[in-house]
C-alpha cells in the first residue's frame, strides 16, 4: 500500500517536475555558442504562436574553464609530486600548458567585456606554475634519495643474508651467528619501515619510530659485536657495514627533511591555488546599461512567412549578434553566453491548470486503483489468515466469505472445502473417540467387575471377599462385636456337574448364588470363592448363637428346591462356620477355620452345619498329611492288595475273591481304606490309586487264572469317579489284554452313588458289560434309591451291605427285609453276595440260597495275594464245617429264610 502511494506520489512529483522544466525551457534558453558560423538566417525556425516577448541580450564570459584547468593543474602537480611516472609527467605538462592557455583566454575576453584589468590574476597564475615546478624539483630530489636509500639497503641486507648463510655452515664462527641473525632480523624490520619512508613527514609516526629504533638496534648490534663480526666476517665487512649503515641513516634523515619541506611546499601550493581562485570572478558580463538592446525574435521575423494556423514554435530562437563572436583564433575554451532574459507575459495558464488537474485526476485514479487492488488482496488474505487461525484453534465451523481477486477467491473456496472436510473428519474423529471412550469406560467397568465380581454369579469374588471381610473385621474390632464366616459347599456337586454337564452345573451355581444372596441380605453378604465353594459373611453379629442361627437359616434355605432350567432341583449344602475373634483374627485364618469346619460338616452327612473347633484343625492337619502321604505312596509302592473270598452258598466253593486295598505307611502301620480313601476321593488321587488297583488285581487274577486256579474271578472296587473318566473302559480292556485275562474273570464293584453321575457312567458300564466284565452293586441297602439302581444299572450282582445282614439272625424285621431283597434279586436273575457274615446263624440262614455268595470274617478274612491259593482249600473246608454246624443248630428264623431256598440248596445240603 505504502509502496503504491509512494509510486503514485513519485509519478505526481515527476509530472510536476516535467511541467516545471517545460515552463523553464519556455522562459530561458541557454545556448552555448561555439566559434562556429551562425546558422543561415534563411533556415526557418519552428515557431509557436507566441506571446510577444521582450529579450534583453547580454554578453557573458564565465571562469568555469579556467577554474577547471586550475584545479586540474593542481591535481596533476600533486600527483607528480607523489610519484614521478610517465603518465603523471605528461598530465602535469599538459595541464600546465592548458592552464596557461585558459588563463590567457579568460583574461583577454574578460578584459574585453568588462574593460577591467586582470593583470594580477595573470601574474599569479604564472607564479603558481613556477612554484609548482620548484616543488617538483624537490620531489624529484627526494625520489633520488629514496632510490639511493633503497639500493644501499638492499645491498646491506644482501651482505648480511650472505653472511648468515655462510655462518650456518662454519662451526667455528658460532660467536658471530647470533648477532648476525639479529642483524638479519633487524634488516627485515627495517624493510617494513622504509616502505613508508616516502610518505612520512617526520620521525614521530609509528612506522618511523620503529624504523629509527631498528636503526638504533643495528648500530648498537654492530658496536657491541664488533669483535665478533670482525673475527667472523672480516674487518672489511665490518667497516663497510658500519659505514654504510651510517650512510643509510643519513640518507633516511635527508629524506625525512625533504619530506617535511615538500609537505610544507605542497600546502603552500594548495593555498596559492586557493588565493588564485579568489582572484577569478565567476563570470564577467557586459554592464546592463550597455546591453539593453531590444531585439526582434526570429519568431516574430518569420511569423509573416508561416502558413496561417501552423503551430507556433515552442522555443524562441537564439540570437547571436556577429559582433559578440570573438574573432580571435584561439577561442577554444572561451565561453560566451548569450542569455535571453524573458520578461514574458503570463504563461499559458490554462494549460498549466489542465496539466495540474490531469495530474491530480491521474493520481486520484491511480490511488483508487492502488487502494482497490490492495484492498482486494488484503481483505481476503486477512479473512483467510483469521479463518486459518480460528481453524487452528479448533473452530471447525469457521468458513471464509468469498471475494477479492480471482486467485484468492479460489483459495477461499478451497479453504472452505478443506474446512468442510476437516469438520467432517473432526466429527468422525470425535465420534470415534466418543465410542472409544465409551468402550474404554465399559471395559474398565468390566475389568473392575472382573476384578471384584465373580463373572458367573455376580457375587463378590475371592479378592473382593477379602477386602469386604477385612473391613468387617476392622469394624467389629472397633465396635467389639463378632463376625461370622460360613464356608459352604454343595453336597455331591461334582457328581451333579459331571453327570448333567458343566453348563447345567453353572446354572445351578447361578441359581444357588441368587438364593444365597436373598438369604444373607439381612445379616451380611455372600461371595463365591470358585467351583461350588461359597462364603457367607455375617457382619456385626452380637453372639455366637446368632451366627449359628444364621448358618442354620442358610442350610435350611436349600431344603426348598432350586429352579434350574424350569426343573425343580434339590441341592443340599454343607456349612462350616468360624467366628471372629473367637476362632481366628484375620480373614485368611477365619476362612481356613470355616473350611475345616466344613470338612467336618460334610463328614457328618448332607445339609449339616458345623462350627469350628480346634480339634477339627488337628483333623484337618492330619487329613493334609494323609493327602501328602498318599501322593508319595504310589511312587514308593506302599499300597498292597488283600483278597477276601466270597464263598458260593450252594457249592461252598470259592471262585471269587474281592480285592481290598491296604496302605503300608512309612511308619510300618497298615492303613485300611476307611482311613485314606475318602481323602483320596476328595483330592482326586483316587484315579491313580484305582489304576494301580486294577493293574495289581488283574495281574493277580491272571496269575491265578492262567495258573493253579483257572476258575478264579476277582472283584475290584471302583469309585464312581473312576467311571467318569471315559478312558476307563479302554484302560481296563488294555490291561486284560496285557495280562491275557478274560473279561469274565473280573467283576467291578460300584456303590449306587454311581447313579448320580449320570448317563455317561451308565453307558460306560454297559460297554463294560459288553466286554464281558461283571458289575456288582456294592453296599446295597445303605442308600435311598437302591431299587432304582437295580432297574437302571446293567448289574450282574448285588452285594447286600453288612448292615442288612447284621440283624437277620436276631431281628425278624431284618430277616424279612433280607428275604424280600434276596427274593427280588433272584427274580431279576442277579447274583447276590451277603457281606459281613460273622456268625454261624447268619451263615445258616443264607447258605444254600441260589446265586448267593457269602463274604465275612466267619468264612475268611482278607488274605495277602500270595496266601490266597493256600487259603482256598481251608476256606472251602471251613465252609463245609460251618454248614454242618449250622444244620445242627438251625434256628426258626434261619428256617424261614430257607423257605426261599431253591432245589439247588436242598441238593447242597
Ligand atoms: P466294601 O467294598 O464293602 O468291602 C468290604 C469291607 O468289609 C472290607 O473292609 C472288609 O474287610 C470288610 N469286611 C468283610 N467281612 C467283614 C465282616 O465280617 N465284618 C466286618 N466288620 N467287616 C468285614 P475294608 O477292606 O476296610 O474296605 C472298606 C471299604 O473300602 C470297602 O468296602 C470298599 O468300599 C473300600 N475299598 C476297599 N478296597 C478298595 C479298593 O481297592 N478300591 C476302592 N475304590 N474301594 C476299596
Ligand atoms: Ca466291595
Ligand atoms: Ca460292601
Amino acid at each position: 500500500m505504502i509502496a503504491f502511494i509512494g509510486v503514485g506520489a513519485l509519478l505526481l512529483a515527476a509530472n510536476f517536475i516535467v511541467e516545471e522544466n517545460v515552463l523553464v525551457e519556455r522562459t530561458t534558453q541557454i545556448t552555448r555558442v561555439a566559434p562556429a558560423p551562425a546558422p543561415p538566417p534563411s533556415i526557418p525556425q519552428p515557431v509557436i504562436e507566441p506571446p510577444p516577448a521582450v529579450i534583453v541580450q547580454r554578453r557573458v564570459v564565465t571562469s568555469e574553464p579556467l577554474m577547471s584547468d586550475l584545479d586540474r593543474f593542481e591535481r596533476a602537480a600533486q600527483g607528480r609530486v607523489a610519484s614521478k611516472t610517465e603518465q603523471s609527467e605528461t598530465e602535469y605538462q599538459q595541464s600546465s600548458s592548458d592552464l596557461d592557455t585558459a588563463a590567457r583566454t579568460f583574461v583577454t575576453q574578460a578584459t574585453a567585456i568588462s574593460g577591467k584589468s586582470f593583470q594580477k590574476l595573470s601574474a599569479g597564475i604564472d607564479d603558481y606554475r613556477t612554484h609548482a615546478a620548484q616543488v617538483l624539483l624537490m620531489a624529484d630530489h627526494r625520489q633520488a634519495l629514496i632510490g639511493e636509500y633503497s639500493t644501499l639497503f638492499e645491498d646491506l641486507s644482501a651482505r648480511v643474508n650472505n653472511s648468515v648463510k655462510s655462518a650456518w655452515k662454519i662451526f667455528g664462527r658460532v660467536v658471530a651467528r647470533q648477532s648476525l641473525l639479529q642483524l638479519s632480523a633487524d634488516f627485515d624490520d627495517l624493510r617494513r619501515g622504509f616502505t613508508t619512508l616516502a610518505s612520512a613527514d617526520d620521525a614521530q609516526t609509528p612506522d618511523m619510530v620503529l624504523l629509527l629504533k631498528t636503526e638504533q638496534t643495528i648500530v648498537e648490534n654492530l658496536a657491541t659485536n664488533e669483535a665478533g663480526f670482525r673475527r667472523s666476517q672480516g674487518d672489511q665487512w665490518y667497516v663497510g657495514m658500519r659505514d654504510d649503515v651510517a650512510r643509510l641513516i643519513s640518507l633516511r634523515e635527508s629524506v625525512l627533511v625533504l619530506n617535511k619541506q615538500l609537505h610544507g611546499r605542497s600546502t603552500d601550493l594548495s593555498e596559492e591555488a586557493g588565493s588564485l581562485a579568489l582572484l577569478v570572478p565567476n563570470k564577467v558580463e557586459t554592464p546592463l546599461a550597455a546591453a539593453a538592446v531590444k531585439v526582434k525574435t526570429v519568431a516574430s521575423e518569420s511569423r509573416g512567412r508561416q502558413a496561417p494556423g501552423a503551430a507556433p514554435p515552442v522555443v524562441a530562437g537564439s540570437v547571436v549578434p556577429e559582433s559578440v563572436v570573438p574573432d580571435s583564433a584561439e577561442s577554444a575554451p572561451a565561453v560566451v553566453e548569450t542569455q535571453s532574459v524573458t520578461t514574458l507575459p503570463p504563461p499559458d495558464h490554462k494549460k498549466r491548470v489542465l496539466i495540474a488537474w490531469s495530474s491530480v485526476a491521474f493520481f486520484v485514479l491511480f490511488f483508487s486503483i492502488a487502494v482497490g487492488t490492495v484492498l482486494s488482496v488484503v481483505r481476503p488474505v486477512r479473512r483467510l489468515r483469521d479463518a486459518t487461525a480460528r481453524l487452528a484453534k479448533g473452530e471447525s465451523a469457521v468458513r471464509v466469505s468469498r471475494g477479492g481477486i480471482k486467485e484468492l477467491d479460489t483459495l477461499a473456496v478451497s479453504f472452505n472445502v478443506m474446512a468442510d472436510e476437516l469438520s467432517l473428519a473432526k466429527a468422525a474423529t470425535h465420534e470415534y473417540q466418543r465410542s472409544l471412550e465409551a468402550k474404554v469406560e465399559e471395559r474398565t467397568r468390566q475389568l473392575k467387575e472382573l476384578a471384584e465380581r465373580d463373572p458367573l454369579t455376580g457375587l463378590p469374588n475371592r479378592r473382593e471377599l477379602f477386602s469386604l471381610l477385612n473391613a468387617a473385621i476392622e469394624r467389629a474390632r472397633l465396635k467389639g462385636c463378632l463376625v461370622g464366616v460360613l464356608f459352604l459347599d454343595i453336597d455331591n456337586f461334582k457328581y451333579l456337574n459331571d453327570s448333567m454337564g458343566h453348563a447345567f452345573g453353572d446354572r445351578v451355581l447361578v441359581s444357588l448364588g441368587q438364593r444365597l444372596q436373598d438369604v444373607t441380605r439381612a445379616f451380611g453378604f455372600a461371595a463365591r470363592l470358585g467351583g461350588d465353594e461359597f462364603t457367607v459373611v455375617l457382619e456385626d453379629a452380637q453372639s455366637i448363637d446368632s451366627i449359628e442361627l444364621a448358618g442354620l437359616d442358610v442350610v435350611q434355605a436349600f431344603q426348598k428346591p432350586l429352579s434350574v432350567d424350569g426343573r425343580e432341583l434339590i441341592v443340599s449344602i454343607s456349612v462350616g462356620a468360624s467366628i471372629f475373634p473367637d476362632h481366628e483374627l484375620d480373614a485368611e485364618a477365619l476362612l481356613k477355620a470355616a473350611d475345616v469346619a466344613l470338612f467336618r460338616a460334610k463328614a457328618l452327612g448332607r445339609s449339616q452345619l458345623s462350627m469350628f473347633t480346634p480339634e477339627l484343625l488337628e483333623a484337618a492337619a492330619a487329613k493334609f498329611s494323609t493327602e501328602q502321604g498318599l501322593r508319595r505312596a504310589i511312587e514308593r509302592g506302599e499300597f498292597e492288595l488283600v483278597f477276601q473270598p466270597e464263598v458260593n452258598a450252594q457249592s461252598l466253593q470259592t471262585s471269587l475273591v474281592e480285592a481290598l486295598i491296604r496302605w503300608r505307611t512309612p511308619d510300618g502301620e497298615l492303613a485300611t481304606p476307611g482311613q485314606f480313601l475318602a481323602i483320596a476321593e476328595e483330592s482326586g488321587l483316587i484315579t491313580e490309586i484305582t489304576d494301580w488297583v486294577l493293574r495289581s488285581a488283574i495281574e493277580a487274577a491272571s496269575h491265578w487264572h492262567n495258573g493253579a486256579w483257572p476258575e478264579a474271578r476277582v472283584a475290584i472296587n471302583v469309585s464312581p469317579r473312576d467311571l467318569l473318566d471315559n478312558r476307563f473302559v479302554d484302560r481296563l480292556a488294555e490291561l486284560l489284554q496285557e495280562f491275557g485275562l478274560p473279561a469274565g474273570c473280573i467283576e467291578l464293584e460300584l456303590t449306587e452313588s454311581v447313579l448320580q453321575t449320570g448317563a455317561a457312567t451308565i453307558s460306560a458300564l454297559q460297554r463294560l458289560r459288553a466286554h464281558g466284565v461283571a458289575i456288582a452293586l456294592d453296599d446295597f441297602g445303605t442308600g435311598y434309591s437302591s431299587l432304582a439302581s437295580l432297574e437302571q444299572l446293567p448289574l450282574t450282582r448285588i452285594k447286600l451291605d453288612r448292615s442288612l445282614i447284621a440283624g437277620i439272625d436276631t431281628n425278624p424285621r431284618s430277616a424279612a427285609i433280607a428275604r424280600a431283597i434276596i427274593g427280588m434279586c433272584q427274580g431279576l436273575g442277579l447274583e447276590i453276595t451277603a457281606e459281613g457274615v460273622e456268625r454261624t446263624e447268619q451263615f445258616a440262614m443264607l447258605v444254600g440260597q441260589p446265586g448267593m455268595y457269602l463274604q465275612g470274617y466267619l468264612l475268611a478274612r482278607p488274605v495277602a495275594r500270595d496266601d490266597v491259593l493256600a487259603a482256598l482249600p481251608n476256606v472251602n473246608a471251613h465252609a463245609q464245617q460251618l454248614l454242618l454246624r449250622s444244620q445242627a443248630t438251625a434256628s426258626p428264623t434261619a428256617r424261614s429264610l430257607s423257605t426261599l431256598s431253591s432245589p439247588g440248596v436242598a441238593q447242597a445240603r
